[in-house]
Order: C-alpha cells, then structure tokens, then sequence
C-alpha cells in the first residue's frame, strides 16, 4: 500500500511561511462523519456536512498537511468550462450543467475567500488558451467552434495585444473566456482549512492505513489510533485505489511545474506585460503559463504515469530543464533570473474520460477522477457528497450524477507501464511546437 509522501520541493507551499499545525488524532475516537483526504474534494465536503449536519462530530484526516497533496501543487486555475473532452462529446444541455456545477463551485470557493478574508492571491481575471504554431491555432479555431456551440462569451487576441499581457512575442493567437479564477492553491486550502465550522476536528500527518466495515459503521485505522464512525467520504483521489476502492479505475497521472523568484523593479520593466494572468496551451499536451501577483513566472508541462505516485528525484533535473527551455524560448531576455523551484504532483484520471461521484457502499461516498480540473470540479464533487450523504435532495445534485459516469477498467498494471508512457512520448512528440 503506498501512502502520499511530501518532497519539499513544492514553491507554493514552500513560500507559505508558518502554517497552522493539527496533530494527528492519537487517541481511538467515534465521528458521526469522517472525511478522509484534504484536497479541494475532502476540504469541500467536510465543510458542506458540517454545515448541513450541525449536531454532528465531523472528522477531516489527512496524510500530509493539507496543501502538500496536489490541491496545493497545481497551477491555480480554477476553471469554469467543461474540459476538453467533455466540450467535443456532450450536447449542450450536459455542457451547461458541467458548467453551472463548475461556476456554483467558484461561487462557493470565492463566497470563503472574502468570508474569511484568505490571502491567497484570488482574482477573478478569467483564462486565456494562447497558440504558438499552426498547430496550436487550429486547435484554437476548433476550441473557439466548442465555445460556440455552447454560446459561451470570448475575446480573440492577436499581434501586439499578446506581447502587451504576457511580454513575449511567442504567442500567435490567444483566445480569452472570463469565467474562471486564478489563486495561489496551497495559500488557499490552507485557508479554507483554518475555517471549520466548529463541528469539525482536523488530523494532519495521518495517514490512513486501512477501511472496514462494521454493522454499525466503519473502522478506519491510522498507524496511531482506531477510528469509528458512521459515515465516510473518501476524497482520496489517485490513492483511493491504495484504500481498496476504484481499483484498476484510476489512472494516476503526474504532471509538472517550475518557477522563478519574483521579478524585481528593473526585470519587470524587461519583462513589460502585466501580472495576474495565466494560459493553458491550445494543445493539451502543451505548456501552463503563469505570472502571478507577486511577480513570478510559473511553467508547467510534461506528464508521467505515476503508478509509484511519485516523481523519482533523478527525473527532476531532467523536468527542470525542459521548463527551463520553455521559459527560455518565452522570455530570453529574463533568461537570467533562476528558477526556485520545481515539483509535481499526481492526479487521477480514467482510461474513458470519465469522472465519478457518488456511493461506493453503504454511508461511503467518494468523486475523482477530474481529469486535472479538480479545483472546481473537486469542490463541487466535495459539497455535492456531503449533500447526498446528509440525505438532502436537490436539483445540482442529480445534475452531477447525471454528469458522472464510471472510469472503465483499466488493462493489467504490467501493460500499463509500457503502453502509457508509449502514448505520453508520442502525445509529447506531436504537441512539441506548443511545448
Ligand atoms: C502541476 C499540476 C498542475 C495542475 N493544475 C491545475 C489547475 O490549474 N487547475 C485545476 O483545477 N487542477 C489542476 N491540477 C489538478 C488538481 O490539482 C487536482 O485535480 C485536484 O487537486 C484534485 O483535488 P482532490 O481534492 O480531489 O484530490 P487531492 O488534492 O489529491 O486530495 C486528496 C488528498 O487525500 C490525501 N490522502 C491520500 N491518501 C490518503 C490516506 N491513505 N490517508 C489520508 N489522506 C490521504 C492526500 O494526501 C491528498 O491531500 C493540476 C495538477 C498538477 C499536478
């Protein structure tokens, strides 16, 4: 059974300064509800059941501190629209539901932000899909035909207006949609974990080791204590397989990220775009590109199977230098200014491109495989769980079971070693102009 594990090679967590600390619970212990995982799926549905059920002991337990896992490790788009797969597949009505389910979570997300007055660099300043070869804008005029389908609002950018945002002539086209927010993930979840309601006790550093059933409710054992309780969500994502769940289901999938130290005075004069903005690739196989507010510059690209969940240390310097070379392809001229940082970060996805939510068992509940858009599909995967687990009823409800499907199964873990990696090589060969 392998447990998550934390490098300290994450920027975003690494530049948190002193965080909260929730020992690990060490004395066996009864919850009316236990939440097992911190991402955005668990931090979304321990709140939302604690709310719903105010009466009742609510646990949240995570193996790591919350902002280690990938909810703290990813790019910190939290995106509105339905992913690409979904956009080429479903009709409009299942594409306006993702979306609706997407925006209530950013809604939700946003509503605690202010709230709680959470430092972690939200804005409201929506995503551009930017193209650097033909390639890259055929794929834009196809996304923009989705977009279309869809009736959903963009702007097109092209020429100076691109090197006067993103201060690089490397881009072509950019198409921009308003809808979503960028953030700073480890400063938010840990943000949104400072604020439980007061039903609700957080254990950080425990890892659960095991799962059982009881007559009356489940046993979920820690290396330090036995737990009993009688309802569990599982928001475990790539490792609910590790738990015995979504067995060959769940594909865990890395990907990769680097950044600079913020920029000074004089280098953001060099730079001469603007900050607080962030590009996904038109081809998916692509480069992230991020400045955030406080002036650094964030690349992310390539993927690796991640059966072990980890990224082995011998592949950073390699990943390293391939951001390297895309920073450098974007910005010569900062080609100076180091990177402080590089990290990964493991999600799940499924062989057929699917999500799923709802019951495993009896009172267990779980969601995952989100395809890498967890910050808002993980939220409302989070609050949707808790509504159904405290028995409420509603139509959002039956929009994300009817949105939801079931990841297929997945071939013997030998052939999955050679054939996944095979296809990240030759995805990664095709989309290498957009890299
Ligand atoms: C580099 C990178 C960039 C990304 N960029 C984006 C982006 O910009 N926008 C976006 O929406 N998504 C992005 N993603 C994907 C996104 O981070 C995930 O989809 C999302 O974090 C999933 O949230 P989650 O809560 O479901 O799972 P997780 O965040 O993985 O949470 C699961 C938690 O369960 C804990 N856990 C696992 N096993 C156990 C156990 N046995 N006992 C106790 N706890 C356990 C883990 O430690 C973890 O904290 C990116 C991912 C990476 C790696």
């Amino acid at each position: 059974m392998i447990f998550p594990s934390y490098d300290d090679n994450c920027g975003w967590f690494e530049t948190l300064g002193s965080i909260t600390d929730y020992p690990p619970m060490q004395q066996d212990s009864n919850f009316d509800m236990v939440v097992i995982g911190g991402g955005f799926t668990g931090l979304a549905a321990v709140r939302r059941y604690a709310e719903n059920n105010p009466s009742h002991s609510v646990l949240l337990i995570e193996a790591l501190k919350v902002g280690q896992g990938v909810s703290g490790r990813n790019s910190g788009f939290v995106i509105d629209l339905p992913h690409k797969r979904e956009l080429e597949l479903g009709d409009k009505c299942y594409l306006n539901k993702v979306m609706e389910l997407n925006r209530v979570a950013i809604d939700y997300l946003e509503a605690q932000v202010n709230t709680y007055d959470i430092n972690c660099q939200w804005s409201r300043v929506g995503k551009y899909q930017a193209a650097v070869g033909n390639r890259g804008i055929e794929f834009l005029a196809y996304y923009k035909s989705l977009l279309n389908n869809v009736a959903e609002e963009y702007e097109d950018f092209t020429g100076d207006c691109l090197e006067n945002i993103f201060g690089t002539t490397y881009y072509q086209e950019a198409v921009y949609t308003p809808g979503g927010a960028l953030m700073q993930p480890a400063a938010l979840v840990r943000g949104l974990v400072d604020n439980m309601p007061v039903n609700v006790t957080v254990s950080e550093r425990s890892p659960v080791i095991g799962i059982n059933k009881r007559a009356e409710g489940f046993t979920i054992r820690t290396s330090y204590c036995t737990l009993h309780c009688g309802k569990v969500i599982l928001a475990t994502n790539a490792f609910t397989k590790e738990l015995g769940f979504m067995k060959n289901r769940i594909l865990p999938v890395m990907t990769f990220a680097s950044w600079t130290r913020p920029l000074t005075a004089t280098e953001m004069e060099q730079f001469g775009g603007q900050l607080d903005w962030g590009i996904t690739p038109a081809d998916h196989g692509g480069t992230t590109l991020r400045v955030t507010q406080d002036r650094r510059i964030l690349i992310r690209n390539g993927y690796r199977y991640a059966f072990d969940y980890n990224t082995p240390p011998q592949l950073l310097p390699k990943l390293k230098k391939q951001h390297r070379r895309a920073y450098e392809e974007r910005y010569p001229g900062l080609a100076h200014i180091p990177f402080t940082h590089t990290w990964g970060g493991a999600s799940s996805l499924s062989g057929n491109f699917e999500t799923y939510f709802g019951k495993l068992d009896d009172n267990l509940y779980s969601a995952g495989c989100d395809q890498s858009v967890g910050a808002s599909r993980g939220t409302i995967s989070g609050m949707m769980l808790a509504d159904y687990a405290s028995g409420i009823k509603h139509e959002l409800l039956d929009n994300i079971v009817e949105v939801s499907g079931k990841p297929s199964r997945l071939p013997p873990e030998a052939i999955l070693r050679l054939v996944v990696p095979l296809r990240m090589q030759m995805q990664k060969f095709r989309s290498r102009s957009e890299i």
